[in-house]
């Protein structure tokens, strides 16, 4: 079954296509937790992990998602922002993790038809589920954000980092990045040889972004993320919907 958190449209706030008007389409459901992330407020109360805990925590958000049945629907969706537009916008697929449905069929067939109609599609994943290229070639053609986890998201590091799932995607995916979440205690505590264990032996562009999902800890953050760019020559993003909308959904 194949669940939709929300879709919307909006700017690309984070990577190598900041700035670039997306349509959003967040998947529900992921393989990860990262109680290291901090805690989310909700009227249940707070929940510990990612910024994103609607798409994840599955006890209180899983009665709000759509289930999507057929490809056609999220064609309906793309078309609803397209129509009034003389530009093809990117299409941004994330969550959650996506890529817990890239055996579902109707996903699949969303993926083909938004490669074959020609969108920029960037797949947002913590990169430890890597498709079937074989089997869906159309996969080559998406850009994969690869969103490892490093040890300050709380998990362990067999469960953040499948390096046989890195290598598929960063080896046989069209043009893929790394993107690393950043605070100032893993700085301190061995961002730089983590990251360097992962990426050994690849070339793909690498950024890190500052933890926060509010402009509060993006202060607390962000410094420290420079300083650390700087120092060993990764590239910063920010979180600009952050920046610009602070902790507004849908943004
Ligand atoms: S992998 Fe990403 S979406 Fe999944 S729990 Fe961690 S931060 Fe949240």
């Amino acid at each position: 079954m194949l669940y939709l958190v929300e879709h919307f449209f909006s700017i690309q706030g984070e990577g190598r296509y900041s700035g670039s008007p997306s349509i959003f389409l967040r998947f529900g459901g992921c393989n990860l937790r990262c109680p290291g992330f901090g805690e989310t407020d909700t009227k249940e109360g707070p929940i510990a992990g990612c910024d994103t805990v609607r798409a994840v925590h599955t006890p209180i958000f899983k009665k709000n998602w759509l289930v999507v049945r057929s490809a056609d629907t999220i064609d309906s969706i793309v078309a609803s922002y397209t129509k009034n537009l003389d530009y093809m916008p990117d299409i941004v697929l994330t969550g959650g993790e996506p890529m817990i449905y890239s055996q579902n069929l109707v996903f699949n067939e969303s993926v083909r038809r938004m490669i074959g109609a020609g969108y920029r599609v960037t797949m947002e994943t913590n990169a430890t589920i890597a498709p079937d290229f074989k089997r869906y070639p159309f996969y080559a053609d998406v850009v994969f954000a690869m969103a490892v986890k490093l040890s300050n998201s709380g998990e362990p590091h067999e469960k953040r980092v499948n390096a046989e799932a890195i290598r598929a995607i960063a080896t046989e995916g069209k043009n893929p990045f790394f993107k690393f979440t950043l605070d100032r205690t893993i700085i301190e505590n061995g961002a730089r040889e983590q990251i360097e264990a992962i990426i050994a032996g690849f070339k793909n562009e690498v950024f890190c972004m500052p933890l926060g999902e509010s402009i509060e800890k993006l202060r607390i953050h962000a410094p420290a993320v420079v300083d650390f760019c700087l120092k060993y020559g990764y590239r910063y993003t920010d979180r600009l919907h952050v920046r610009i909308y602070n902790r507004e959904e849908k943004r």
